[in-house]
């Protein structure tokens, strides 16, 4: 396997790196497990104030780690910028609240007296996708190391230079040895490793392969396994939602971060009553987008991550229309060199066509028309997936009803799936179980120890 900076502006392969040997791994997982004995002893204010150095560290290095992210993996660099306040947001967040989320909790029992104490469990292995190279890792590392757990992460391999800079802030925060390690190890060998007594749970950030790879080594080990997984989030447009607005969410919701994320909104389906004015005016601002180089202020749509991404999704949108969907918009690679695909929306999709089943993993919608709001809600729960998933419409009552309808783990009322500190994150079916993020996230790697007295 190769772990590579390639840039997909270009797809001129900017640095190479070796991956670890077995013996570095080894040495890797047991300094993590040394630190875990000295770090699950440390007070909660300890803990704290490490996270804090390396938010503040992150925030002052906002510009060079946004050009690195860029650079890396093709988000534009204002969005690369705001990924790196979000993760020291992140960091902060469970600085500032880990110590009370933990604090033991006083049970009342029928006989005898009692309380839950939050422990550590030990060493956990994350493995983090390329797509918010940092904010996938802060959400995973952060809560954990509150915790007292001390953690190694196996990120992307086509972010190196992303996950090293991590790795980084941590030493230059004057973390322990062992509390964070970046590995440099392909996924397989990933898997591999969760067999290792030493590890004690982990969590995948990914597609439903990896995923299920990792959680099967998980199972057949007795470890605790957290998987956030793809997703392919309706957008639901009721007649009587305000359409402008909803217009420019739906370029966001689809769009924002070239739209390779997990809850970008990837079914439009809007009902019978609003669907003509939405379609035309949702075309109409992507066939504006200036698509360019992401370091470039002006560009407003850039490469996929990789070339093998780019030909993947536009094998999708061939396959979807060779089986009969329609395109209403672009649908072809853009004449220039580097991983770039058009805005494309695609349309008239039904049970068969590839794009009616599949994750879109980038700047393809597809478009449905319905009869109302019924069909809506039971067009949006024709999927695999279940990660989240927005209704607009004018009527916030109406929106809840329909929210409640939905099966995924985030449903956002005239607002695309979105993500902070203090939200929960995550999905049902086939994207994944377990949650992070807010106090549900420090909520998963811990031992909820009851200690009892008479
Ligand atoms: P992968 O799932 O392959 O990569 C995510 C992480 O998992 C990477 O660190 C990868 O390592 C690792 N990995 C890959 N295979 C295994 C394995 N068998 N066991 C353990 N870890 C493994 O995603 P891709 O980058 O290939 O993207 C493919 C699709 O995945 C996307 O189109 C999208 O559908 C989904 N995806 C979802 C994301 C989300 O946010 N939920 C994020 C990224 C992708 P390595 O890079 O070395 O292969």
């Amino acid at each position: 396997m190769s772990i590579q900076t390639i840039n997909p502006t270009t797809n001129e392969v900017v640095m190479s790196f070796d991956e670890m040997t077995d013996s570095t791994v080894n040495t890797a997982v047991a300094q993590a497990a040394s630190a875990y004995n000295d770090w699950r002893k440390t007070s909660f204010a300890h803990r704290a104030q490490l996270l804090h150095k390396v938010a503040d560290l992150m925030r002052a290095k906002k510009e060079q780690l946004a050009k690195l992210i860029t650079l890396e993996m093709g988000k534009l660099l204002s969005q690369a910028e705001g990924e790196i306040v979000l993760s020291a947001d992140i960091i902060d967040y469970y600085a500032d609240h880990g110590a009370k989320f933990l604090a033991d909790k006083r049970l009342s029992p029928k006989y005898g007296e009692a309380f839950i104490r939050y422990s550590p469990i030990g060493v956990l292995l994350g493995v983090e996708p390329w797509n918010f190279p940092f904010y996938q890792v802060a959400r995973f590392a952060a809560p954990n190391i509150m915790i007292g757990n001390t953690v190694l992460v196996k990120h992307a391999s086509n972010v190196p230079q992303c996950a090293l800079a991590i790795e980084d802030l941590f030493k230059e925060a004057e973390a322990p040895a062992g509390l964070y390690t970046n590995l440099f190890i392909s996924g397989k060998r990933a898997s591999a490793l969760v067999s290792d007594v030493r590890i004690k749970g982990v969590s995948l950030t990914g597609s439903e392969a990896a995923g299920a790879s990792l959680a099967a080594e998980a199972g057949k080990h007795l470890k605790k396994s957290v998987l956030e997984l793809g997703g392919s989030d309706a957008f639901i447009i009721l007649e009587d939602a305000d359409i402008d607005k909803t217009v420019e969410w739906a370029v966001v919701g689809r769009m924002n971060n070239n739209g390779e994320c997990c809850v970008a909104a990837k079914r439009f389906i809007a009902v019978e009553a609003i669907a003509d004015e939405f379609i035309k005016k949702f075309t109409d601002k992507l066939s504006k987008l200036k698509v360019g180089d992401p370091m470039d202020p002006a560009t407003e749509l850039g490469p996929l991550c990789n070339e093998a991404a780019a030909v993947q999704i536009a094998d999708q949108v061939s396959r979807s229309v060779s089986a009969g969907a329609r395109l209403l918009l672009g649908g072809k690679r853009v004449n220039r060199k580097g991983a770039f695909m058009e805005p494309t929306i695609l349309t008239d999709l039904h049970p068969g066509i590839p794009a009616y089943h599949e994750e879109l993993f980038g700047p393809v919608a597809s478009f449905y028309r319905v009869k109302d709001e019924q069909a809506a809600i039971d067009l949006a729960n024709d999927s695999d997936f279940g990660l989240g998933g927005s209704v607009f419409t004018g009527d916030v009552e109406r929106g809840r009803r329909v929210a409640d309808q939905i099966d995924t783990g985030m449903v956002f009322i005239n607002h695309p799936t979105w993500t902070q500190a203090d939200l929960p994150f995550g999905g049902t079916k086939g994207s994944g179980y377990g949650r992070e993020l807010s106090e549900l996230g420090i909520d998963e790697f811990v031992n909820k120890k009851l200690i009892r007295t008479s």
